[in-house]
């Protein structure tokens, strides 16, 4: 999907990050890094089955402290009972609990949903709103959420993922030292042209579920290898 808006993404943390070295941000660099993800991941897509934003953002919310493997076993038959935000922001808590209880955490989960679906019919007519500042008044909605949410359901570069894999990966390479997710989006924002910020993460996320896991990374296998001066390297 073509990115429709070019709204600039206000700045992931207010909090400076040290200085990157130059070495690791050449674009010379980051083309060899793009060039390997690219010939990897050519199609790499969000993993969460959905069908339109309202629906990518429930799943999202789902996917928090939980495998999409599982969230994607619970959603078919969840969006077939409640097939609108009207029809989740109408639910009593302690029903959406029980639907959504495999996925953990569900209280929690069962309220921010339905907060957030009685925001988006109230404030929103029924539509997941386009813009980071307006993402981020939903309850149970920060900058990870809405930039899955803005990038994958509207083709929309808010900012860059920035979840486990791509965290750990972008310390890896070098491309960020921010401590939070919200630093390391700083940075991969500035490294990164906006034209590669959505791909970026799908990217990354596929790279680290397949070659550069958290434990026994399978540099044998990485096309970056040759780039990549981790601690964390197992040849
Ligand atoms: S060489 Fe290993 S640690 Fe470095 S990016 Fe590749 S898989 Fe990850």
């Amino acid at each position: 999907m073509k990115p429709t808006a070019t709204r600039k993404a206000r700045p992931a943390s207010k909090t400076a990050n040290a200085k990157l070295d130059a070495r690791y941000t050449s674009p010379k660099r980051l083309k060899t890094i793009f060039v390997g993800l690219d010939h990897l991941f050519p199609r790499a897509e969000c993993a969460l089955h959905h069908k339109n934003p309202f629906q990518l953002l429930v799943a999202t919310i789902l996917s928090a402290q939980c495998t999409d493997e599982r969230v994607n076993k619970v959603t078919p038959t969840l969006f077939a009972k409640y097939p609108t935000a009207q029809a989740f922001a109408a639910l009593d808590p302690k029903v959406l609990e029980e639907d959504i209880h495999s996925t953990g955490f569900f209280r929690n989960k069962a309220k921010n949903i339905i907060g957030a679906s009685r925001q988006i019919v109230e404030k929103f007519g029924g539509k997941v709103p386009r813009s980071m500042e307006e993402m981020l008044t939903l309850p149970g909605v920060a900058r990870k959420t809405a930039n899955v949410v803005l990038g994958t359901a509207y083709g929309i570069p808010a900012g860059v993922v920035v979840d486990t894999h791509v965290f750990r990966i972008s310390h890896r390479l070098k491309l960020s030292n921010g401590k939070t997710p919200e630093n390391v989006e700083q940075d991969l924002i500035k490294l990164l042209p906006e034209d590669r910020w959505i791909a970026f993460s799908h990217q990354v996320i596929w790279f680290g579920r397949k070659i550069c896991q958290a434990r026994n990374p399978s540099c044998a296998e990485c096309p970056l290898e040759s780039l990549c001066d981790s601690p964390d390297k197992t040849v």
